[in-house]
């Protein structure tokens, strides 16, 4: 049931274009998507079907519970789980063929005694996000240290802090110091040991033809990874609702909690059964647009948990309850991409998508 009209619509074949596109960036390593955070509120069981169908090689998520998910769903790729888990859950990576991340020594000694129990493992060497992973020389003691105590290292990885920032010279001392740590290993590795550095900026502006994979997670849902616009890549997801109600009001009426919007000439105002509860930010209050009749319509005062109100005055063709709004996407030739709420909010397009709470059905096509 849909009582509400809203929907967030997942193209597909838009998904599917850009998978081709940074198979081919990439090239010659291979694709990983990162498919963490319910594909970015895209819907991770669904679009990782699609990236199997695809091609695709490999899959990351954030946590254990989304692999999991992932492999119930009957899905066969190798799956990495970048973040944290803890030892009583380690046993449960094995059951689902999931391979975690190995970041400290603290970590290792907690997970030696498992034996037959642990799961493949890959390193996350630190070179330069100080959020996971060793310094490249302690990483090599760590690799070593872990492979004595037969755990199964099948590759390394770091993560890049400013790629989606042109020119950025501290990609290059990240990418120095990753490669002093694979130097470091040497023969020690053999040559099935996977290697990734770079996310979605990293896959589109650098060369990654000295690793195995890439990791991409944004630029896969069509979304830029940076503030360079790649034309290349085709938007998956739109969220649209309707209206749900209309109303003249009158010059100095007040719209919605507070009175921040009064109105300075007589108006038509539509109200919109969307909100805050939703993910439709509350900074969009007497911020945010939306197109009705292919014309943007500006939000007028607060946007409340489950509604808002927008101006709809300019709009000549009579407007009724039913009629199709596009919160984000296109209509009538006229956008509003995840990338401009993002800059009204004071945020990157990540949060805009990630934030579309499970009220809002995803509808794939
Ligand atoms: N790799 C790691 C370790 C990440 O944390 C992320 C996302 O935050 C990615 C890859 C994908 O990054 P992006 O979405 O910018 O491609």
């Amino acid at each position: 049931m849909n009582s509400r009209k809203t929907f967030a619509l997942i193209d597909l074949s838009a998904y599917r274009q850009n998978l081709v596109y940074l198979s081919g960036k990439a090239s010659p390593a291979k694709l990983m998507v990162v498919v963490k955070a319910d594909a970015y509120g895209h819907g991770a069981v669904e679009l990782s079907k699609v990236a199997q169908e695809s091609g695709v090689d490999r899959l990351a998520v954030a946590f254990l519970e989304e692999g999991i998910k992932i492999r119930q769903s009957g899905i066969s790729l190798p799956i990495l789980v970048l973040n944290y888990v803890e030892k009583k859950e380690i046993p449960t990576a094995k059951e689902f063929s999931l391979t975690l991340s190995l970041s400290s020594f603290a970590q290792l000694e907690n997970i030696i005694g498992l034996n037959k129990q642990l799961p493949d493992f890959q390193l996350v060497v630190d070179t330069g996000m100080r959020r996971l992973g060793l310094e490249w020389e302690e990483s090599i003691e760590l690799y070593n240290s872990a492979v004595r105590k037969g755990i199964n290292i099948t590759g390394a990885y770091t993560h890049f802090a400013t790629a989606d920032e042109k020119g950025s010279g501290f990609v290059l001392e990240q990418r120095e110091a990753f490669g002093r740590f694979l130097h470091g290993l040497g023969q020690r590795r053999n040559r099935h040991f996977e290697t990734h550095i770079s996310n979605s900026a990293g896959t589109i502006y650098f060369d990654n033809s000295d690793f195995s994979y890439v990791r991409a997670g944004i630029a896969t849902y069509g979304l830029q990874p940076s503030k360079e616009t790649d034309e290349n890549l085709k938007p998956v997801l739109s969220w649209v609702s309707c209206v749900s109600f209309v109303k003249r009001i009158r010059t100095g009426y007040s719209v919605s909690y507070g009175r921040t919007f009064v109105a300075d000439r007589d108006m038509l105002v539509a109200t919109i059964p969307v909100g805050y509860a939703d993910g439709y930010n509350r900074l969009l209050s007497n911020r945010g647009y939306v197109i009705i009749s292919g014309k943007r319509c500006k939000v007028l005062g607060r946007v409340c948990m489950d509604q808002f109100v927008v101006d709809i005055s300019h709009i000549e063709k009579p407007v009724s309850i039913g009629d199709e709004v596009v919160i984000v996407g296109t209509q009538e030739g006229e956008s509003i991409s995840a990338e401009e709420i993002a800059d009204l909010c004071g945020t990157i397009n990540y949060e805009v998508v990630c934030s579309i709470s499970s009220r809002v059905p995803r509808v794939y096509k």
